[in-house]
C-alpha cells in the first residue's frame, strides 16, 4: 500500500513574532523538537518537487516521507530554521511572496506582514538543499482577481524566482489556500506543474496535482498532537486527495486579512 504522504505547512520560526503571524510561528525549540522526533521516527524528508517527482514519475519513494513546507517567506527561515534544517538533516519547500521581498525594488508589491527573506538569504537557502517556490507576487486572495490580474500574480513570481535563482520553477502554494478551479487552471496555463493548498489531511496519489493537501503546524501545537499528524493518525484515507471546500480552512480563520 502506498504510504500516506504528510506535507506539512510552517510558517515562521521564531520566539517572538507579531500579532499577525504569531499563531503561525513555531518556537525554534519546539521546531528542534519536531525535526528531533521525525528523525527518530525514521522519517526521511524531501522538498515538495521531489515527493510530487516520486509519485507521479515512479521515482524511489522513502518508507516514512515527510515535506517541509514554508509559507511567504520570512527570513527567520534562514536565519533561525535553515541551522536546525541542516543539523538534522531535511530539506524543505519555500513559498516565496515576491513582492514582499525587502529587495523588490520596482517589483515591490504588497504588505509584508514581518521581515522577509532578500534575495542572497533566498540564494543561500536554494544552494543548501531548500527548493524555492512561488506563493504569488503580492500574496493577494487569487480566486478574487479578474484572469489578466491572476495570471499576472502567477507568471510575475515564477519569473522573478527563476531568474533570482536560476532554475525552473514548478511548484506553487495558493495564498490562503484559496483555490477554485479557474485558479487551478490559471497555474497551470502559467507554467506551472503541481500546486499545494491547505485542507489539513494526509496527501496521497489519487490527488489533484493542482490542489494537493497540507497539514498546518501552529505554535499551539504540542509534540504529542505534532507526531500525530506527522503520522497521519486519524486523518482520513491518504487516496482522498481532492481538496474539500477551499475557503473552509483553518489557515483563512486565523489570517482573514492579508
Ligand atoms: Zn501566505
Amino acid at each position: 500500500m502506498t504510504p500516506a504522504l504528510p506535507i506539512l505547512m510552517y510558517h515562521s520560526v521564531k520566539d517572538e513574532a507579531p500579532e499577525a503571524t504569531r499563531a503561525l510561528s513555531v518556537r525554534p525549540s519546539a521546531f528542534a523538537q519536531q525535526l528531533r522526533h521525525l528523525r527518530d521516527h525514521g522519517f526521511v524528508g524531501l522538498t515538495f518537487g521531489d515527493l510530487w517527482s516520486a509519485v507521479r514519475e515512479g521515482g524511489a519513494l522513502p518508507e516514512r516521507p515527510v515535506v517541509l513546507t514554508f509559507d511567504d517567506g520570512y527570513a527567520d527561515l534562514h536565519e533561525q530554521a535553515l541551522p536546525l534544517l541542516l543539523e538534522h538533516g531535511f530539506p524543505a519547500t519555500v513559498f516565496l511572496t515576491t513582492g514582499w521581498m525587502p529587495d523588490a525594488g520596482r517589483h515591490a508589491a504588497g504588505r509584508p506582514l514581518d521581515r522577509v527573506l532578500s534575495w542572497s538569504q533566498v540564494r543561500e537557502l536554494a544552494g543548501n538543499g531548500i527548493e524555492v517556490a512561488a506563493h504569488s507576487h503580492s500574496h493577494p486572495e487569487l480566486d478574487q482577481l479578474s484572469d489578466t490580474a491572476l495570471d499576472d500574480e502567477l507568471r510575475t513570481s515564477r519569473g522573478l524566482i527563476e531568474d533570482g535563482i536560476g532554475r525552473r520553477v514548478d511548484s506553487l502554494a495558493y495564498p490562503f489556500g484559496y483555490n477554485r478551479a479557474r485558479v487551478r487552471r490559471c497555474a497551470e496555463k502559467a507554467g506551472y506543474r503541481r500546486a499545494a493548498a491547505v485542507s489539513n489531511r494526509a496527501a496521497g496519489p489519487g490527488h489533484d496535482d493542482f490542489a494537493i493537501p497540507r497539514l498546518t503546524v501552529r505554535r499551539s501545537t504540542t509534540l504529542r498532537r505534532f507526531a500525530q499528524t506527522a503520522g497521519c493518525a486519524g486523518l482520513g484515507t491518504a487516496f482522498a486527495w481532492t481538496a474539500p471546500s477551499p475557503r473552509a480552512t483553518p489557515w483563512c480563520a486565523v489570517r482573514a486579512t492579508p
